[in-house]
């Protein structure tokens, strides 16, 4: 028999307010046991304890209190500018709760449409735009570093070109039409992945290569997508 649940008539008495803290504080504990951080202030404890100053670069800016969200403020000693732990990074300004942000960064990785991201974070298209920038922005050039040795395994995934000079709107044709990208993606033996465009359609091999080519090291090359198809 299925056992009832004991909170369910606790938390049926509950005003809305309530509710909502007792939902809030819920979540940040999930959050805790899934990323170690539960809000915004201990992400910024966690991972910026001590940042550098956000106009002039100054290493030891003094402790200035903290934000009602508890997000640490400094002050810089050289230009006097005042900052938070969180200023320069994508959570920057966030009025929502860190759960919200990491609901969004997991339907991001999914490609989830902006529109259903913002209707599954309650959060307005506006602020999902801006969010999905800040997240572009803050992964750009993290694979500039990567550089592939040895063998690479080499696939190519397709999606749809949302470029409108490139008939975004247009009756989409099935299969690897012309107005798909091809994104060709690389893997070496230590794992390291690399992601690179390839234009428009099914590429030819000389064309993998050529786009992969530049995040190979000495001796590295990409084997030919005929010999190993899938990663
Ligand atoms: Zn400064």
């Amino acid at each position: 028999m299925k056992r009832l649940n004991p909170y369910s008539g606790l938390v049926g008495g509950l005003s809305a307010g309530k509710l909502e803290l007792l939902s809030a504080a819920v979540e940040e504990r999930r959050l805790r046991e899934e990323i170690g951080v539960g809000t915004l202030a201990e992400a910024a404890d966690r991972y910026r304890p001590r940042p550098a100053c956000s106009a002039c670069g100054e290493a030891s800016p003094w402790r200035d209190g903290r934000e009602p969200s508890g997000v640490r403020r400094w002050r810089c000693p050289s230009c006097g500018a005042r900052f938070t732990s969180l200023t320069g990074t994508v959570l920057e300004n966030c009025k929502k709760p860190l759960s919200t942000w990491v609901s969004f960064i997991r339907l991001a990785l999914f490609a989830v449409p902006l529109d259903a991201c913002a209707e599954a974070c309650r959060i307005t298209h506006q602020t999902a735009w801006k969010w999905r920038h800040r997240l572009f922005a803050a992964v750009d050039g993290y694979q500039d570093r990567i550089v592939l040795r040895g063998t690479v395994w080499v696939d190519e995934t397709y999606i749809n070109d949302t470029d409108l000079s490139r008939g975004y709107g247009q009756a989409r044709k099935r299969g690897l039409s012309r107005q798909k990208v091809c994104i060709a993606v690389g893997i070496d033996s230590r794992k390291e992945p690399v992601a690179v465009a390839c234009g428009h359609g099914k590429p030819s091999s000389g064309r993998i290569m050529e786009a992969m080519g530049g995040s190979c090291g000495e001796g590295g090359a990409p084997r030919a997508r005929q010999v190993i198809k899938s990663i």
